[in-house]
């Protein structure tokens, strides 16, 4: 190929995101000929900032906080998982200037937690109840792979219980057609659950979220979205308890490879990436994507 391709991750606030460095090196191990780049983007003015990204020249691009909702809505295109997350973090553009969307951050968690539990992708939570923590737009756009990967139930907790409910109402029609129950958790004790995941922001503000005592312990895989070069809050509060823990950035790669095969046509081998990223990310101070 001759010419240089243009991608971005575009969100408010984006200095801190670790998407370029990924995709430099998909880009390196897959002989690609990419730029990809971080663009600050006003709050309440993504319709301006995707145009002038596209203006620039961009082939496709991540989208982050706050606009994964904003990028799902302005879509002429959806796939099925973005459509059902009603949230996009990736975006490109047909050979007739159609714009698509996807959301790669389910599989990207899926595909994480196989390489944590040593277990294929295809049935992964095949009689393993999950709990899930949040939901706003990251478990919104992770549900529809949980619910894929075969658990025959998920328990939403959040914050605000109207939330959870409305995601249970969404997506409670989709998990029956996959043998999945789908309901709300009010975190009371006696729930026992092999697989937590935190999909909150909490671990950001540097909290942990109280739960009932015997939640975490031994046997219990949990997963903070959330990814820091210390253990975040989350993670450390289930490492004292016995839990096996892991933050999100195995996700973060995941989902990046995955919207990487959108545009480019081929998958590239995350691990590699995840153990150079690791390898800088304990070393320095980051953030989210
Ligand atoms: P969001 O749409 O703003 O939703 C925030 C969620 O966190 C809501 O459920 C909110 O509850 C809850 N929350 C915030 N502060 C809390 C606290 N102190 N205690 C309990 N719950 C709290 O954000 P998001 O896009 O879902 O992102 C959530 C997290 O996922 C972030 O840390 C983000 O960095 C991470 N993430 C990681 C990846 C990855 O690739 N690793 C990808 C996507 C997102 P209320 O509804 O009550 O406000």
């Amino acid at each position: 190929m001759t010419t240089t391709d243009l991608y971005a991750v575009l969100g408010n606030p984006v200095e801190h995101s670790k998407s370029p460095r990924i995709h430099t090196l998909f880009a390196r191990q897959c002989h690609q000929a990419l730029r990809y780049e971080r663009r600050l983007i006003a709050l309440g003015g993504f319709d301006a900032g995707l145009a002038a990204f596209r203006a620039a020249g961009g082939c496709g691009c991540n989208v982050t906080v706050p606009f994964k909702f904003d990028a799902a809505h302005l879509a002429r295109r959806l796939s099925p998982r973005a459509a059902l997350a009603g949230a996009a973090n990736t975006l490109g553009w047909d050979v007739d200037g159609t714009l698509w969307a996807d959301n790669t951050d389910g599989i990207g968690l899926v595909r994480d937690l196989a390489r944590l539990m040593g277990k294929p992708v295809h049935g992964l939570l095949r009689e393993l109840p999950v709990l899930l923590l949040g939901a706003g737009g990251a478990a919104a756009g992770v549900l529809g792979a949980l619910i894929e990967a075969g658990p025959p139930e998920i328990a939403i907790w959040n914050r605000t219980a109207e939330r959870a409910r409305a995601l249970v109402a969404r997506m409670g029609g989709f998990a029956r057609s996959h043998d999945c129950t789908l309901r709300c958790s009010e975190l009371a004790p006696g729930e026992r659950y092999p697989l937590i995941i935190n999909a909150t922001a909490s671990s950001l503000g540097g909290h942990a979220i109280a739960l009932p005592p015997g939640l975490l312990g031994p046997g219990v895989l949990a997963y903070d979205l959330m990814y820091a070069p210390a253990p975040t809050p989350f993670v450390a509060q289930a490492r004292a308890l016995g839990a096996q823990a892991a933050d999100g950035m195995g996700m973060l790669v995941e989902q990046a490879a995955e919207s990487f095969r959108l545009w480019r046509g081929m998958l590239p081998d995350t691990e590699p990436v995840l153990a150079a990223l690791e390898t800088e990310l304990r070393a320095a101070p980051s953030g989210q994507d």
